[in-house]
């Protein structure tokens, strides 16, 4: 819906928690430079039976193969790394071979592949084994940080050696997000200071406006979460459908972008002991041309929270991320900063007489109505005005740790009980 100066009310923007994932089998984590761990002390054991035999004849197998393709891609050695696919499967070849391009593109610092757990597969032939495998990476580049992925990879014996025979067997098992912007076709880079853009090839002009409308961005919310907010942030801008998203719909709302989380272990195989290192904006690919810095400047903000909890109310989430971005808005012109009056003006006079309480977690985006961000970010731009951005952001950081006693913490931050401050908001409207 358009107001004002051409000030859009974008559809709906969401940050999603995924669980942490990751596992340690083998393999180690290795640099350029640096010899690769190929077993963990005390890790390796006797193991008698017939079927544990195997299946750590399978692994050690596997292991190998998957340094091979660690190095490969570090070192530029695209036969090394293609070395182990099953050479009937021309597809499967001509993945790997889109994959490899990709991979040297993004550039890595590190990077290795840790075989997981094996997993029943029903849809591989008999005598092959399915594995999940954690892919540990840090991309090159100042201010990135290594983050766990996970893959399923299929391998079978042919002409008596192991091969990699399929990449998508536990595609439906795996994690939603662990489709990467890199598993697609051919992908460009834009780096500037502070932003790693990701792009499909052949759209680099837009991909350098996003570039450009980051950096706006990034200047406004990293005033707002000073060294809270990561270094380098990633921003995900491509054609294809499917990197790291499967749907782009919430029940009644599109969603025009997400800040994802990444996810670190230094026991990459473990699932449950795995931490939020950063995050990046991925942005809905039908939603491309609508990009802009008031857009991306929301994102951030939520990137610049997702390691402190999730523990954070959600009119706080995106009444803040709101309040950046209208910022930032507000800052491109003399007619952008009249919409952006305008919209307020519009939510003061619609939504702020029948105010009763700020709009709660559960019917958020669902029954609290039309304005349920509009009057989110009033509520976080009331309480900057009264008292300081660095009260706002600490009462964010503590409460994001914790779901109780937030009206406790509203309180010895802000000085405001909620009651107050839905009166303080509404009394402004008059
Ligand atoms: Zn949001």
């Amino acid at each position: 819906m358009g107001i004002g100066m051409g000030v859009r009310r974008w559809v709906v923007r969401v940050v999603v928690v995924v669980t942490a994932t990751s596992v340690l089998a083998g393999a180690g984590w290795f640099a350029l430079g640096r010899a690769p761990l190929l077993d963990v002390p005390g890790v390796s054991r006797r193991l008698a039976d017939p079927a544990a035999e195997a299946e750590r004849k399978v692994g050690a197998a596997v292991d190998v193969i998957l340094q091979r393709r660690a190095r490969a891609v570090l070192t530029g050695d695209q036969a090394a790394f293609l070395q182990d696919l099953d050479p009937a499967n021309a597809a499967l070849r001509r993945r790997h071979i889109q994959l490899f391009r990709n991979l040297r593109t993004l550039g890595f610092r590190a990077i290795a592949y840790h075989r997981a757990e094996v997993w029943l597969n029903d849809k591989a032939a008999s005598g092959s084994s399915a594995f999940r495998v954690v892919m540990r990476y840090q991309l090159a580049g100042p201010g990135h940080v290594p983050t766990v992925t996970e893959l399923g990879y299929t391998f079978a014996p042919k002409a008596g050696r192991w091969l990699l025979v399929d990449d998508d067997d536990l595609d439906a098992d795996l994690d939603e997000a662990h489709r990467q912007p890199w598993d697609f076709g051919p992908i460009q880079v834009i780096r500037r200071p502070g932003v790693f853009v990701i792009v499909s090839a052949g759209d680099g002009a837009f991909g350098r406006k996003v570039a450009a409308d980051s950096l706006v961005a990034l200047a406004e919310v990293r005033k707002v979460w000073l060294s809270r907010l990561q270094p380098t942030v990633i921003v995900v801008a491509m054609k294809e459908r499917e990197a790291l998203v499967r749907s782009w719909q919430l029940p009644g709302h599109g969603i025009a972008a997400f800040a994802m989380p990444l996810v670190d272990n230094t026991v990459p195989t473990d699932r449950t002991t795995g931490k939020v290192v950063g995050g990046w904006v991925v942005i809905n690919p039908k939603e491309r041309k609508d990009v802009d810095t008031g857009l991306l400047a929301h994102e951030f903000t939520h990137v610049g929270a997702v390691r402190l909890g999730d523990g954070t109310p959600l009119w706080l989430v995106e009444g803040l991320a709101e309040y950046v971005s209208y910022q930032v808005v507000a800052d491109r012109s003399r007619g952008w900063a009249m919409g952006v009056e305008k919209y307020r003006d519009e939510i003061r006079a619609d939504s702020l007489a029948d105010l009763k309480v700020l709009p709660i977690d559960g019917v958020f985006h669902g029954d609290f109505g039309e304005d349920t961000y509009g009057v989110s970010w009033l509520a976080v731009e009331h309480l900057v005005k009264a008292v300081g951005i660095r009260k706002v952001t600490n009462f964010y950081a503590e409460v994001a740790k914790s779901t109780e006693d937030r009206e406790q913490l509203l309180r010895k931050h802000t000085g405001f009980t909620e009651p107050q401050l839905v009166a303080a908001l509404k009394a402004s409207a008059r």
